[in-house]
């Protein structure tokens, strides 16, 4: 017998309480055997005072059941509280976004109807850090972190998902090209992961030619993995070529948590008409059940929304008068989805979950665990500076530097090297500038006393140094990037 599994759900904003009470009420219809506790976090949480919008009591609520059933929350642009969603996957360490979109041609209007594709997304590290800082009144930074430890998570899991789920290849898109160190990572870990999966096709894209693809002939695509922000895009780019981006669930997954919630957001131009598609939160409650090991009644609900789709019955977002017969709100499409358990899609391909549900795989990747030797070997001190240009910066920075160890090696401005100069253009004005140090002699090596001494002599003379970076190298390989034209 089917034991009870407790899971917390969330009805959160704008069109999240409609397709909350449109998902449960199939969910229970279908004889899912769960017992909800409910939680109010995101936006109205927010404004009863709780500044995070996930109050305290909710975290034991989460924590307790481990299983989250989330609707969209609405985060404000631009300013204003931090995503209460990010903040949920990185404090339940969910650190695998998994995004199945597929196509339903004929019976929903798509240029692709091939289309067939897994969109695997890093959910903790890169720019969803949100470290962010103003350095100058002209400059703002955002800090891109990525760690072996999170590449090798989430390039291990794609390539288990691909196994688990009869998948035949996993494409790894990234801009390792220009971003040779963080994206770098990603993909060698990528590769590292691919080689203990001799039965799995594997490749890499560039990610802007990679989206081109997926957008053109998305059916040349099976499982993708890429990083935080890349997957964000791209997975609503599947979504909605597939025909809305109202359809597709997307599961969150961690080693002990694991959170559903549809791909779109909380729609809050349509919020309180009645007229939300509720497939996307269905189907991610859908990709829950299997998760919480009922596969049968995941079977259940998914044919009974596949036979809906089938039988032309649409809310607006997918309504097409050719295709479509019946134009329906919320509501009535729940109860359409409900008078159908029991039936099977009489010519999309009906669901089929036992299998995936009870495979347990877990392959041995041996990933590359070589600890290298650390060494500090200089450091880039950033400056806001604005009283002249670049040579007169370079000037007086080795003014400043001629009794300390370090030495001034090359001053950079935004990424392109300015001093010294060797093509003979003319020096450049900025106020953000970088100046690289490094000890003197044939032994690449500093010290933190080194730093200490060379930041009393900058800030004796004036200077605003607005950020360090530490310059280390790793079995002598230096680890960090040169400036363009270094
Ligand atoms: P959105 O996905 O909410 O809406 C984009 C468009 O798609 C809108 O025209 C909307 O009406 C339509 N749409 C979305 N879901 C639909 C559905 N189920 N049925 C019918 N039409 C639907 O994206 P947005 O407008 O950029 O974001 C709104 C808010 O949602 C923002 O505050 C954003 O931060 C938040 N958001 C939350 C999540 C989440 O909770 N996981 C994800 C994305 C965006």
């Amino acid at each position: 017998m089917t034991e009870t599994n407790n899971i917390t759900v969330a009805y959160g904003d704008g069109i999240g309480p409609e397709i909350m009470e449109a998902t449960i009420l199939i969910l229970k219809e279908a004889g899912a055997k769960i017992a909800i506790d409910t939680v109010e976090i995101g936006e109205r949480a927010h404004n009863h005072g709780f500044k995070s919008g996930v109050p305290d009591s909710c975290w034991d609520i989460i924590r307790k059941n481990k299983i989250l059933l989330k609707a969209p929350i609405t985060t404000p642009q631009g300013g204003g509280y931090k995503s209460v969603n990010v903040t949920l996957r990185r404090a339940l360490g969910l650190y695998a976004n998994v995004r199945p979109c597929v196509s339903y041609a004929p019976f929903v209007q798509t240029k692709h109807p091939e289309l067939d594709i897994v969109v695997v997304r890093e959910n903790e590290e890169g720019l969803y850090a949100g470290i962010e800082h103003r350095q100058t009144r002209n400059t703002c930074q955002s800090l891109k972190l990525i760690s072996r430890r999170g590449c090798e998570k989430i390039n291990k899991f794609a390539f288990e998902y691909a196994v688990a789920n009869n998948r035949k290849k996993v494409t790894c898109f990234s801009k390792d090209n220009i971003l040779k160190m963080t994206d770098g990572l990603f993909r060698r870990v990528f590769d590292e992961a691919a080689a203990c999966f001799p039965d799995i096709e594997n490749d890499h894209l560039i990610i802007d030619i990679g989206s081109a693809r997926l957008s053109n002939c998305p059916e040349d695509f099976d499982v993708v993995v890429t990083g935080n922000l890349y997957g964000d895009i791209i997975s609503d780019i599947v979504s909605e070529i597939s025909g809305s981006v109202g359809l597709a669930g997307s599961a969150n997954i961690g080693e002990d948590f694991a959170m559903f919630e549809a791909v779109h957001g909380s729609a809050p131009d349509i919020a309180g008409q009645g007229i939300a598609n509720p497939s996307g939160l269905l189907n991610a409650a859908v990709m829950m059940l299997v998760h919480i090991k009922q596969p049968e009644v995941a079977e259940k609900i998914r044919n009974a929304w596949l036979r809906t789709i089938e039988d032309g019955i649409h809310t607006g977002d997918v309504y097409d008068e050719e295709i479509s017969k019946k134009k329906v709100g919320t509501e009535e499409f729940t109860q359409a989805v409900i008078a159908r358990l029991g039936q099977r899609p009489q010519q999309l391909t009906p669901a089929n979950y036992s299998e995936a549900a009870s495979k347990v795989v877990n392959i041995d990747v041996k990933f590359n665990d070589h600890v290298e030797e650390k060494k500090l070997i200089g450091v880039d001190i950033f400056f806001d500076w604005q009283e002249g240009n670049s040579d007169e910066l370079s000037e007086k920075l080795l003014a400043v530097t001629e009794g300390t160890e370090l030495k001034l090696q090359m001053i950079g401005s935004r990424g392109l090297k300015v001093w010294p100069k060797d093509d003979g253009s003319k020096p450049i004005e900025s106020e953000y500038w970088r100046g690289r140090f490094f000890p003197e002699g044939a032994e690449k090596k500093s010290s933190h006393g080194q730093i200490i001494k060379l930041f009393s002599a900058l800030d004796e003379a004036g200077f605003d140094f607005i950020k360090t970076e530490n310059l280390y190298s790793f079995d002598d390989v230096p680890g960090f990037s040169l400036a363009q034209g270094e």
